[in-house]
C-alpha cells in the first residue's frame, strides 16, 4: 500500500506566487510527498494567496471549502502575501489549520510533524522587515513556460500598494543563480522562460545582501541571452522609469528575448501619478512606447492602469483615456482600486464612489479589446514563431507568438510544448488568431 502523503496546491495572484508555488512543492517531494491535483483527495492542502485579489478573503474561504470537500481531514496551510498581511484573519477561517508569514512559507515541510487538525489555524508570521533573505524559485512542470524568479520585493512607496509591506525590502538572486536555474530549465524542455519579481528592473540591488547594486537588469538580460538551450525568454513586467534604451535596443537585436513588453502606467494624468507616488511621468511613459516602437515596430505593449484613485475626477480619467486611445500600445490590463489597509491611498479624500469606478473600469476593459483587435489586424499576413501550450481546449490548441498573440488550431497533441513558423491569417469570433503553417516542424 503507498503510504506517501499527498499535498495539493493553490495559487492566487502573479506569476511571482506561482514561481514560488512550484519551489515550495519541490520541497515536498523531496520530502516525499506525491503531488496532486487541488480536486483530489491529499493529506495537506497548501494555499498560496494573494492580497491583490479582488475580495481576497471570500476567495480564500472558497478554496477551503473546497479543500475540505475534498478531504474533510485534511491540513490546510496557507503562505503568500495576504498570509503575511492578515495571518489572523486567515487563520480564523475554518478548517485552516496553519498559516505561515513571508520568512516561513518555504520552510513549510518543517512545519509539517503533526498533520491533525487544529481547533484554531496555527499562525507563524514575522515583522515583514526580517525578510530580507532571498529564496530562488522558477516553476516547472506546470506549464510550457517556466517563470524565473530574479527579485523580490520593492523599495518604491507607490500610495496604494501593499506590495513592500507582504513581500519586503528589494532584494535580487545572484546573477550565477539565475543563470544556473535558466539552465536547469531549459534542460528539462521547456522553451520559454518568462523573469518575474516584484520590481524586475531594479535587479541587482540586494544581490548580496547589500543595497547597493551589484548587476544590472541589463546585465542580467545579456547574460541570460548567452545561456546555451533557451529559446525564448520574455521579460514580464517592468517599471517604466526602470527600462532604458540599452534594454530596448538589446531586445531589438537578440534572437531570444521576444518583443514582448508589459509597463504599468496606472494612470495617464500627471497629478494623479503624483498622487500615487510613481516615479515618471505620462511624458516619459510616451518616450519609451516611441522608443521600443522605433526599433520593433511589430513589439507587444500591454500596460497596466488602475481606475478610480482617490481623487480622480472625470477629467482626470478622460486624460487617461485619451492618452491611451492615442498610444500605440497592444492591451490593458485594468485594475479597480480597492482601499488597502495600511496603506497611505486609503487615508485619502474624494473617494471615488463605486459605481463610477466600475463605469470607468468598463470603458478601459472596451478600449483593450479595441486596441488587441487593432494590433491584431495589423499583424496579420505576417510571419510568426508560435510556442503551443499543452492543453486541449474545447477541441483546440492555443499558443502564444513571439510578440504574444494568442493563436489557435484544432488540438493536436504533437503540437504541444514545440515552436512552428506560421503566418498569421484571420481572426476568429473568439478574438484569436488562425494561421497557416510555413513548415513542418522547424524548431523543436
Ligand atoms: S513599484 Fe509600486 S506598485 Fe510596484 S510593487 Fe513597488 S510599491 Fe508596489
Amino acid at each position: 500500500m503507498n503510504t506517501r502523503k499527498k499535498v495539493a496546491f493553490y495559487t492566487l495572484g502573479c506569476k511571482l506566487n506561482f514561481s514560488e508555488t512550484s519551489t515550495i512543492a519541490r520541497s515536498f517531494t523531496n520530502e516525499g510527498f506525491d503531488r496532486v491535483d487541488f480536486s483530489e483527495n491529499a493529506d495537506i492542502y497548501v494555499i498560496n494567496t494573494c492580497s491583490v485579489t479582488e475580495n481576497a478573503d471570500k476567495r480564500f474561504k472558497t478554496i477551503v471549502k473546497q479543500a475540505q470537500k475534498a478531504n474533510p481531514n485534511a491540513f490546510v496551510a496557507a503562505v503568500g502575501c495576504y498570509a503575511q498581511l492578515k495571518p489572523e484573519e486567515l487563520a480564523a477561517v475554518n478548517g485552516v489549520d496553519l498559516v505561515l508569514g513571508a520568512t516561513e512559507k518555504f520552510k513549510i515541510t518543517d512545519y509539517l510533524n503533526d498533520l491533525s487538525k487544529n481547533d484554531f489555524g496555527e499562525v507563524h508570521s514575522c515583522e515583514i522587515e526580517d525578510a530580507d533573505f532571498y529564496v530562488g524559485s522558477y516553476s516547472i512542470g506546470d506549464r510550457t513556460r517556466a517563470f524565473l524568479k530574479v527579485q523580490d520585493g520593492c523599495d518604491y512607496k507607490c500610495t496604494y500598494c501593499t506590495i513592500p509591506l507582504a513581500r519586503g525590502i528589494s532584494r535580487s538572486d545572484t546573477l550565477e543563480n539565475v543563470l544556473k536555474n535558466a539552465k536547469e530549465i531549459s534542460e528539462q524542455g521547456i522553451k520559454e522562460i518568462v523573469l518575474t519579481g516584484v520590481n524586475i528592473g531594479d535587479y541587482g540591488k540586494g544581490e548580496f545582501g547589500n543595497k547597493k547594486h551589484e548587476h544590472t537588469f541589463f546585465e542580467l538580460v545579456t547574460a541570460l541571452d548567452k545561456v546555451d538551450g533557451i529559446e525564448r525568454l520574455r521579460i514580464s513586467s517592468i517599471e517604466p522609469n526602470l527600462l532604458k534604451n540599452e534594454t530596448i535596443e538589446f531586445v531589438a537585436n537578440s534572437k531570444t528575448f521576444v518583443p514582448h513588453f508589459h509597463i504599468p502606467l496606472q494612470s495617464g494624468s500627471n497629478e494623479l501619478l503624483k498622487l500615487m507616488k510613481r516615479r515618471y511621468l505620462r511624458e516619459l511613459y510616451v518616450d519609451r512606447v516611441n522608443k521600443i516602437r522605433e526599433v520593433m515596430p511589430d513589439a507587444c505593449i500591454g500596460v497596466d492602469v488602475i481606475v478610480g484613485f482617490p481623487g480622480e475626477t472625470d477629467e482626470h480619467f478622460l486624460e487617461t483615456y485619451h492618452f491611451l486611445n492615442d498610444l500605440d500600445i497592444s492591451y490593458l490590463h485594468v485594475f479597480t482600486y480597492s482601499e488597502r489597509d495600511n496603506t497611505e491611498a486609503a487615508t485619502f479624500e474624494n473617494v471615488v464612489p463605486y459605481n463610477v469606478r466600475s463605469k470607468r473600469s468598463k470603458m478601459l476593459r472596451g478600449l483593450s479589446v479595441k486596441k488587441r483587435r487593432a494590433f491584431y489586424e495589423n499583424q496579420l499576413k505576417s510571419s510568426h514563431t508560435v510556442l503551443f501550450e499543452s492543453e486541449n481546449k474545447e477541441g483546440y490548441i492555443h499558443g502564444f507568438t513571439e510578440n504574444y498573440i494568442k493563436v489557435k488550431t484544432p488540438w493536436n497533441p504533437e503540437l504541444v510544448n514545440t515552436l512552428h513558423k506560421i503566418k498569421l491569417t484571420e481572426i476568429d469570433e473568439d478574438g484569436l488568431v488562425r494561421f497557416d503553417f510555413l513548415e513542418e516542424k522547424v524548431l523543436q
